[in-house]
């Protein structure tokens, strides 16, 4: 498949860049589909688009932009099986996964966004003073490949919401659903303009974001790039949104179900290969009961088998790319040479694998808060046991990294697990398995990021005030 149109002024138009990146399937290795870039000229055909659209959708009203919004979820499940196929083939996400979390989970953000619309204050008056809240401009949306359509969506859904335009860029690693995110705005309606797509690298990221047309950076990612982001930013003074990574731990308390908690605690390290900005890498359990966690903990490996991501008995698939393979490999072996104890899994191609990236689930104990591997982000199927003697230790190590973004906290009950999680320095944290629930805000402390998706929150990341003096 080649992906060589970008989308401006609402119609698809061929791309005149000469960079090409190329997506090779992670389970065959072989070339899947390319991406050709955008050069200079389709960079400012889309900008123009944008300010285009923002005039004309920065006044539209509330009920149009509910129309649209429900429009697009309607095109979008529509689009659900194709979806999870290319998310299989692009990114080694098990088809079913694809279609009962990836998809839903974009499926909710669009609908999330058209509620939040109405919850919204829009105006309000203070004395003699109308307070309305306004949109920002065009927002560049910067997209990573791990939950691609997902993250999309929290980025153009409440822009649409709020009366921005946008100029997308999503990862040129997972091109297949932002295509079909694409498709699925093309027909929801929406006036040509509103929402835009380039393609291209880190490098016409950069250039997007320093575009003085440009009024607001929302990016998700890593942390380093990230870091890049607001820099760039900060010299024309933009308004940016950072989603970046994560080092969640869940912590186990001593009178909570491990029985309950062990099978979930599994699933949120290993879901996506453990691809997940919210991976809860990090086990923290008493010290008393660690020999119990670790019996029990390794035979659920079994129930995890691990194949081709699109054979629907596969729960794990293979990790996106070369690099992350080489990455997880590395990460694994720093730990074993400082001394973690491999419980399960370990480097290498699973057993009876000679091609694809695959990694087994590998969980290691003995290891110690200032290793490496419990200190940063892995993204692969990594599970590191930390103990712990008193509550304050707990505090300690659940807080001891640079990020915040997620966690969990396993209690006999919801007060002391809500007592914990009230400690924890995160933008989330899962009690006793509780789902996460997408209408509230999404994001991250430290170097987990700035700002919040999901919902109003989302929408209001994308507003800004402006005071009527004298306006009745
Ligand atoms: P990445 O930072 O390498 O790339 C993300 C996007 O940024 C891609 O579209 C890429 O082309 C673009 N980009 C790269 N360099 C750029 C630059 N200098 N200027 C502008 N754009 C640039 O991340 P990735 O490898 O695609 O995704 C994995 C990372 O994303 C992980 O660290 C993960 O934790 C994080 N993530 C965070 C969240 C969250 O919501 N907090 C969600 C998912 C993933």
């Amino acid at each position: 498949m080649l992906y060589d149109r970008f989308y401006a002024h609402g119609a698809f138009q061929s791309c005149t860049g000469s960079t090409r990146f190329s997506v090779h399937n992670p389970t065959t290795e072989e070339q899947e589909s390319v991406v050709r870039a955008c050069s200079d000229q389709d960079l400012q055909a889309a900008i123009d688009s944008a300010k285009v659209g923002f005039a004309l959708w920065s006044v539209s009203t509330l009920e149009e932009r509910q129309r649209v919004l429900a429009k697009l979820e309607e095109e979008l499940a529509q689009r659900a099986a194709a979806i999870a196929e290319s998310l299989a083939r692009e990114i080694g996400c098990p088809v079913w996964l694809g279609a009962l979390m990836q998809v839903p989970m974009a499926l909710k953000g669009v609908q999330f966004a058209r509620e939040g619309l109405v919850e919204l204050k829009w105006t309000e008056q203070i004395g003699n003073g109308l307070v309305e809240r306004v949109p920002v401009g065009v927002i560049a949306a910067i997209t990573p490949w791990n939950f691609p359509v997902h993250q999309i969506v929290a980025k153009v859904a409440p822009a649409i919401a709020a009366g921005c335009s946008v100029v997308l860029k999503p990862s040129e690693l997972a091109p297949g659903a932002a295509l079909l995110f694409m498709e699925a705005v093309h027909a929801s309606g929406l006036p040509g303009g509103v929402v835009n797509l380039v393609w291209g690298g880190p490098e016409l990221g950069e250039r997007l974001v320093s575009h003085p047309d440009i009024h607001q950076v929302s990016f998700t990612g890593s942390t380093a790039v990230g870091r890049k982001i607001m820099v760039a930013a900060s010299s024309q003074l933009k308004r940016t949104t950072l989603e970046l990574g994560g080092k969640s731990a869940a912590v186990i308390l001593p009178d909570a179900d491990i029985d309950a908690a062990l099978p979930v605690v599994l699933r949120m390290s290993a879901v996506n290969s453990g691809q997940a900005c919210v991976s809860q890498s990090r086990l923290l359990v008493p010290e008393s009961l660690l020999a119990e966690v670790e019996s029990k903990l390794v035979p659920l490996v079994a129930s995890w088998p691990i194949g081709d991501p699109l054979d629907p008995a596969t729960r794990l698939g293979p990790v996106a790319n070369a690099r992350q393979h080489a990455r997880v490999t590395s990460m694994i072996d720093v730990a074993l040479a400082q001394g973690a104890r491999l419980l399960t899994g370990g480097i290498g191609r699973p057993e009876g694998r000679s091609q694809g990236w695959f990694c087994p689930i590998t969980i290691l104990s003995n290891v110690r808060p200032d290793m490496e591997i419990a200190q940063e982000e892995v993204f692969g199927p990594v599970l590191v046991i930390l103990t712990y003697r008193s509550e304050t230790e707990a505090v300690e190590l659940a807080n001891g990294t640079r990020y915040g973004l997620s966690g969990a906290v396993w209690a006999g009950t919801s007060a002391t697990a809500a007592a914990f999680a009230r400690s924890m320095t995160t933008g989330q944290v899962v009690m006793n398995g509780a789902a996460q629930n997408l209408a509230t805000p999404f994001g991250g402390w430290g170097d987990s990021g700035v700002g919040r998706e999901n919902g109003r929150f989302g929408i209001e990341e994308y507003l800004s005030y402006r005071s009527l003096h004298g306006a009745q």
